[in-house]
């Protein structure tokens, strides 16, 4: 345990500083072994100063921008500096360009790292977002977002810098493999091979240019009346080493939702499926829940008496997550953690960290009470980013795996109505899905074997 005397004369955002120092304190990679105080009357192994320059110990200095009173908008300006530690590299969130400088020079950090992860766990960008930057959903467009603008979300640049700034100060760590949680969102259960719905899907393979061979597969599926859909035999896992939660859609009206009845027999059998391999079974609230609580409620309500026990996870259908509203609803509902925080168009961090943390609250100067663990890696973004062309989603499911095999968590979302998709465009999802189980339990054997 480091035991950290913290010194800093910033009266204007305490909350904000005391909500970073936490963050850090609590985040995995530092295993509960940082302890900040302000108090120097109690026992300290070092000191770290911010912004008070000469003070001795450790250095950070302040750049004003982010903790201060007209940070607001102004974003578009900020720009990600490089740094490096050892064999990483690390990114700033700052207001004027810099060369390329190593992280730390004589106990002195070469940039605001408070101010950096503040910006990027809060969701300023988000809460204070322009209209135009907005999606048709209402939401900040990912390619609006300053770590995709930079090309940083396929990195965790806040976990990397809370491992580096945790060993600088004299904590010696280990570099940890990264963890995977599998999710699932189930929008649909029911595969619907009508003959329009057909015509529909030859019709979006044309459009979007997709490979033609994909259309003999859609119409295989519609003279045969297979439900394509009911993979979760199959999906749902058994292996215990591999946190897992799944989402039920219980409701919507919008076109966006797709519901489906949850009192059939067949979904007894699925809910019982969810249970008996140890699923944490969530609310996948649908499009219009973001800012309508009597809904939620309803909702949640619903899919209660169906499992027979309280909901307390969730992720919003489409990711619709209103930062001013959304929180509030689901601390109401009794959420404990929600995990709707990725890009519906891209895979990557879009926190800057897979690890779950509390969300920010702008109105109340304090953290959320639920936990959000943010999304990753779906694979409907990927299917998205790629136009489901099978060279580029392998170029892209590898080189994202290989680059974050260290240091981070990564939630994954698959959804039991995509491996069809993924079949259809001779994509092996299942295959790489299976894969990924199964190196889950290779780490799992290989860190017992060490033990
Ligand atoms: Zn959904």
């Amino acid at each position: 345990m480091i035991r950290i005397f913290f010194q800093d004369n910033n009266t204007v955002c305490k909350a904000r500083i005391n909500y970073v120092l936490n963050f850090i304190e609590a985040h995995p990679l530092v295993e509960h072994k940082l302890k900040f105080s302000r108090d120097a009357t109690l026992a300290y192994d070092i000191t770290c100063n911010y912004g008070i320059p000469n003070s001795g110990g450790f250095f950070i200095p302040r750049q004003n921008f982010i903790f201060s009173n007209n940070h607001q908008n102004n974003f578009g300006s900020l720009t990600a500096n490089t740094y490096t530690y050892q064999s990483l590299e690390l990114y700033s969130v700052s207001s004027e360009k810099e060369s390329l400088s190593n992280f730390v020079k004589n106990k002195k950090f070469q940039f605001d790292i408070l101010e950096t992860i503040f910006f990027h766990i809060s969701r300023m960008e988000e809460w204070y977002a322009e209209d135009q930057q907005l999606d048709d959903c209402e939401m900040m467009k990912s390619k609006e977002q300053f770590l995709v603008k930079n090309q940083l979300h396929h990195l965790p640049v806040i976990d990397h810098l809370i491992f580096a700034f945790a060993q600088v100060i004299g904590l010696a760590l280990t570099p940890k493999k990264t963890v995977f949680r599998i999710t699932h969102d189930i929008d649909e259960v029911f595969q619907d091979p009508s003959l329009f719905s057909t015509i529909r899907r030859t019709g979006g393979i044309l459009w979007r240019r997709q490979k033609l061979s994909a259309i003999p597969k859609v119409w295989s599926a519609y003279f045969h009346q297979r439900n394509e859909y009911n993979t979760f035999d199959w999906m749902l896992t058994d292996q215990s080493n591999v946190e897992k939660c799944i989402y039920f859609l219980a409701g919507g009206t919008t076109k966006y939702d797709t519901p489906y009845a949850l009192d059939t027999n067949e979904m007894k059998t699925i809910f019982q499926l969810c249970k008996k391999r140890n699923y944490r079974i969530g609310i996948h609230p649908s499009f219009d829940c973001w800012k309508d609580n009597e809904l939620l409620k309803i909702e949640k309500e619903k899919l209660e008496a169906q499992i027979n026990q309280p909901i307390v996870i969730s992720r919003q259908h489409y990711l619709h997550f209103d930062f001013k509203k959304t929180p509030d609803l689901l601390i109401q509902n009794n959420i404990k953690e929600d995990s709707s925080i990725g890009y519906r168009d891209l895979i990557g961090f879009r926190c800057g960290t897979g690890f779950g943390y509390h969300l920010y609250n702008f109105k109340e100067e304090a953290p959320f009470d639920f936990l959000e663990v943010p999304l990753i890696f779906m694979d409907s973004s990927l299917f998205r980013e790629t136009n489901h062309d099978l060279e580029k989603v392998k170029e892209r499911w590898n080189s994202f795996l290989d680059k974050n095999k260290f240091h981070t968590k990564i939630t994954f979302n698959f959804h039991n109505s995509r491996f069809y998709d993924a079949q259809i465009h001779e994509i092996p999802l299942k295959k790489w899905y299976q894969e990924l189980l199964s190196s889950s339990l290779d780490i799992d054997k290989f860190t017992k074997k060490r033990l």
